[in-house]
């Protein structure tokens, strides 16, 4: 096998080389000024080795990407009885669909698709608190890097045009499964949303889900259940309605965001972050998804 950084430079060159970039999110006003040239990987092996490619340390705005970090912290605070109000099945449907939760008298498919990470949202301003800073000082413990930042002005550009997402809050709240205000629990979750961060932060903060629960500095988060169900729940949820398409084409966990950004790992072995503005039809990254195809089928490496 050819090396990590020798395998991300041709995937680099041959991703520059396409035209068709998929579209860059626009329903977040403030998402639709980015360049969708970026490009960038950054891949952080197991023994901390790191290999990087084109844009991999600028920050973008990680969107969906943050439900792992929020989930992650509200399990370790609730365990198992997180459970009873957001359920671990794949929606099959987009990540702002609202009928599964009119269906399923307001229990979330899964943490990962917005109904979801509200749900998440509620439970850690419930139990932080300071929400806004304590979300934030943990994923920058996470990452051990303190230069990790919200942007506010992504965070203002999604509130003022979230309509989707304060139907499904108003739809869950009235099942009595958000326990909370409306407005406060959805102005945090649109700052939790609006996290930026480069590739390079991103491979740093999920290390400790390809290290057994541990960071970088050996510090422990979750123990090694809870990071088993946290990598399944990214396997089969990570992607909404394109979770099997993932999984077939490049079969690994991950979570994708509507800024563009991936994260993809192989427990034990390594974590890798792609940025390409670009989405597909599904809200996941064109080129992201495409690279990380092309980087499990040239190492032979994915969890299958
Ligand atoms: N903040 C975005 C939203 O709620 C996150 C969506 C995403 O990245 N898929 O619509």
């Amino acid at each position: 096998m050819k090396n990590f950084q020798e395998i991300l430079h041709t995937i680099t060159t041959d991703i520059k080389a396409i035209s068709n970039r998929g579209t860059v999110a626009s329903y977040i006003p403030e998402l639709a000024h980015v360049d969708p040239t970026k490009f960038g990987i950054h891949l952080l092996d197991i023994s901390q080795n790191n290999y990087s490619t084109g844009n991999a340390n600028e920050a973008f705005s990680i969107q969906s990407i943050s439900k792992v970090f929020s989930v992650s912290q509200a399990f370790s605070i609730l365990g198992d009885t997180l459970w009873e109000r957001v359920d671990v099945e794949p929606s099959g449907d987009p990540f702002n669909h609202l009928s599964l939760l009119e269906q399923e008298n307001g229990i979330p498919r899964n943490p990962f698709i917005n109904a979801g990470a509200i749900v998440i949202a509620d439970v850690l301003y419930t139990h932080l608190k300071n929400p806004k800073e304590d979300f934030l000082a943990y994923v920058r413990n996470m990452a051990n890097d303190n230069t990790i930042n919200y942007d506010e002005k992504i965070a203002l550009s999604e509130k003022n045009t979230g309509y989707r997402n304060y139907a499904a809050a108003n739809l869950i709240k009235s099942y009595g499964n958000l326990k909370n205000d409306v407005n406060d629990v959805l102005d945090f979750y649109f700052l939790q949303c609006s996290l930026k961060m480069s590739c390079k932060q991103l491979t740093n903060a999920f290390f400790l889900f390809i290290n057994r629960g541990k960071c970088t500095q050996g510090k422990t988060f979750l123990n090694v259940n809870q990071i088993k169900r946290i990598n399944a729940i990214m396997l089969t949820c990570g992607f909404y309605n394109e979770a099997g398409e993932f999984a077939f084409e490049v079969g690994l966990p991950g979570k994708s965001g509507v800024g563009g950004g991936i994260i993809a790992l192989l427990p034990n072995k390594f974590c890798v972050a792609t940025w390409s503005p670009g989405l597909n039809e599904r809200g996941n990254s064109k080129l992201g998804m495409l690279a990380l195809e092309k980087l499990t089928t040239a190492t032979g490496l994915s969890i299958f």
